[in-house]
């Protein structure tokens, strides 16, 4: 009784020894900048008519949800488009859950994960989770990849699993087609195009979901959590070959998509249009946050994305330090040199931007 018992007294799995859990700091300050939400709330006309259906769905929660997901994964495919069908489609409670399905079928024990660092900080842990090895490849100085590159380092590293994150966590880095195509010749095993931040794309950008007629082992996975303004509901989805999916279906818990999860997704899902109406604004917010910073001296890099990666800070933690102080949480990726922000609503992105101008220095 009382005594704390440390991790090390614990039977763990010797290969998860040593490793940290994810923890980006959540903390209650004014403007929290720091994990990429999309900062608007959900417009009232759409919360009262997700609410409606949750209500439908609660008279019906003392049974199972829908295993299959049916509907939902019929307005996935529609709102993908390209002749996307409802048996191309799988989705989990966030799109990590989506991508730990992924890993626990294509991965595992004995098995590697390979992504081009620095990249999103949750691949090496849901790899690691599932047993197999995360191997890191590299990008140029600006974060980006060329076709070539791409696929010299995908043959010589010949992983089982391929993570391609475009627009890329955390740079904003964006990611052509072509580079996606070279790496799938390049790898044997399956290729995962993540495009949490697509929507937040210019309008011309083409998704890899049209890569998708003739590429078995290539899937895009997407999630709800940044246009849509739907984190706290934790929905994500992958399009794929039918057979791919049905990988995921051997790995899946039973059920795990809840009833109200279903109900509230699909609603969000027919207001689509509503719920993606602030993606605009937040790339104008993005833009400015960019052209701020320039200005200010920083070194801020391109940015496909809802959040802009900056450079030319000369010491991250004390600039991160003195924002936290000034109410503004934005996010120390571990880049030396960076810090990243979300862009928020326009006001939220002025109070970042004046609390740095006002902090002055670049410390
Ligand atoms: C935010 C993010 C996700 C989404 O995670 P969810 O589990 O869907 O909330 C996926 N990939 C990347 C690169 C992200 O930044």
């Amino acid at each position: 009784m009382g005594r704390v018992t440390s991790l090390d007294e614990l039977p763990l799995r010797d290969d998860l020894r040593g490793l940290t859990p994810y923890g980006a700091p959540q903390a209650p300050l004014p403007v929290a900048l720091n994990v990429n939400e999309n900062t608007h709330p959900v417009p009232d006309e759409v919360a009262s008519d997700i609410l409606d259906d949750i209500a439908l769905a609660l008279r019906d929660v003392n049974r199972y949800p829908d295993r299959e997901f049916t509907a939902l994964r019929e307005g996935f495919a529609e709102y993908l488009g390209h002749g996307l069908t409802a048996d191309q489609i799988w989705a989990g409670n966030g799109s990590n859950e989506v991508l730990q399905h992924i890993m626990q079928a294509f991965a595992g024990p004995g098995r590697t994960v390979f992504g081009f660092a620095p990249t999103y900080s949750m691949y090496p842990l849901i790899a690691q989770g599932t047993g197999a090895s995360w191997v890191a490849g590299t990008r140029d100085d600006d974060y980006s990849l060329s076709p070539d590159d791409a696929a010299a380092q995908v043959a010589a590293a010949d992983p089982d699993v391929v993570m391609v994150c475009a627009p890329n966590n955390p740079t904003g880095t964006p990611l052509g087609l072509d580079v996606i195509e070279a790496v799938y010749e390049a790898a044997r095993g399956v290729v995962i195009v993540d495009e949490a931040y697509f929507e937040f794309a210019p309008h011309e950008a083409v998704s890899a979901v049209t890569l998708l007629h003739g590429r078995p082992r290539l899937a895009v996975s997407r999630t709800m959590s940044k246009a849509f303004a739907f984190a706290g509901a934790r929905v994500g989805y992958v399009a794929a070959d039918p057979a791919f999916i049905d990988a995921l279906r051997l790995v899946r818990l039973p059920y795990h998509l809840s009833a109200l999860t279903q109900a509230a997704a699909l609603a969000a899902l027919r207001n689509s249009d509503t719920m993606l109406r602030m993606v605009d604004e937040i790339v104008e917010q993005r833009d400015r946050i960019s052209a701020t910073l320039e200005a200010l001296g920083f070194t801020p890099h391109e940015s496909w994305s809802n959040f802009v990666l900056f450079g030319g800070v000369d010491d991250p933690p004390a600039l991160w330090r003195a924002l936290y102080e000034r109410g503004v949480l934005i996010r120390d990726v571990g880049i030396p040199g960076h810090l990243r922000v979300s862009a928020g609503t326009e006001a939220e992105t002025s109070a970042f931007l004046e609390a740095l101008a006002s902090i002055g220095s670049h410390s």
